[in-house]
């Protein structure tokens, strides 16, 4: 058996991902989601009307009238605890009526507000707002990715210009009015390798509207469904943290290097986009058995925790913002 390199579908070579949007980035998400979350160990993803930042819902005939959204310390607050927070347009009207303001300026001002990054884009309405016009500007504006309002998971190399969500509603639109169901679509990401993104808005004791979220009690039902079935082979991060690990995956070169007395490999990420900042992959790296006793994964000098996870794997989690060399050697050799 020679040594080999290949990455993980996800990173520390978990089977699938799961991650939870909350469209509009409402405060009251602090009375009941946010402790749910804080209690199980999970992060979230707000998706923000970046236009209406602070201000009392009052968009044409949401739901959400008279909700809150989040001001900037609120979404820092968040983005401290773990969470990522993503653009929503900046009016939640017609986006492609004027790109400028709805996907670069939305992008601009939710950046100063926050402090960090934005390369999230979530459709406010439906999917009419994921016209390739609209993908077209994102993609100049440098955003990662866009999600859709589609019901269904995303495989492991999904198009991340149109992600599917899980809807993790109360009672779906009709004709068939979908009751809730806490295992809604996890068995299928497990089996695929998937990634699940679930859909609501705010779970609480009361809904406004019961085919657009789901109650809290439910709420809790699925992510203590998400921690029971995924055990450990479930990867919970946010949207930015899944879409930078596809994006070093799909970019990885690794070249076997001339060495004596161990395997030593160059690698590094190609043409990776600038906006992506966790550079970390899993690696599977395939060992004979004489490097299986006491195995040490050595990048650029430094010693990197391996674990032996079945006979003739081994494996590391390599940061790979520089390009590296990887040896692996046996221990006193
Ligand atoms: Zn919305």
């Amino acid at each position: 058996m020679s040594v080999t390199i290949r990455p993980c579908t996800w990173k520390h070579g978990k089977r699938w991902a799961y991650t939870v949007t909350y469209d509009e980035a409402l405060a009251e998400l602090f009375a009941h989601t946010v402790p749910l979350h804080e209690e199980l160990g999970i992060p979230g993803h707000v998706e923000v009307v970046v236009g209406h930042i602070g201000k009392v819902r009052q968009i044409g005939s949401s739901s959400y009238n008279g909700y809150r959204h989040m001001n900037a310390q609120e979404l820092r607050q968040l983005l401290a605890m773990g969470w990522g927070v993503g653009s929503h347009s900046w009016s939640h009207g017609d986006v492609a009526a004027d790109l400028e303001l709805e996907v670069r300026r939305a992008k601009e001002v939710l950046e100063e507000a926050i402090g960090a990054r934005v390369v999230t884009y979530t459709a406010p309405g439906d999917n009419s707002n994921m016209k390739p016009v609209i993908i077209d500007a994102l993609k100049d504006a440098g955003y990662l990715c866009a999600l859709s309002v589609t019901d269904d998971i995303n495989l492991p190399e999904p198009d991340l210009w149109f992600l599917n969500r899980a809807s993790n509603l109360h009672r779906g639109f009709g004709p068939l009015f979908s009751g809730f169901d806490p295992y809604r679509r996890l068995l299928q990401a497990r089996e695929a390798s998937g990634w699940v993104i679930d859909y609501c808005h705010c779970p609480s004791p009361n809904i406004p509207h019961e085919s657009k979220d789901v109650y809290i009690h439910e709420h809790r039902a699925r992510l203590e469904a998400v921690l029971a079935l995924g055990g450990e082979e479930v990867w919970v991060a946010t949207v930015e943290e899944v879409v930078d690990y596809i994006l070093c995956r799909q970019r990885l070169s690794v070249e076997p290097l001339p060495a004596q007395d161990a395997a030593v490999f160059g690698l590094r990420l190609e043409d990776l986009p600038a906006p992506v900042r966790h550079r970390e992959l899993t690696l599977d790296i395939t060992v004979p058995a004489a490097l299986q006793r006491s195995p040490r994964v050595v990048v650029n000098g430094h010693a990197c925790p391996a674990l032996l996870v079945r006979p003739g794997l081994l494996r590391a989690t390599v940061e790979l913002a520089q390009p590296v060399t990887l040896k692996v050697e046996a221990k006193g050799q």
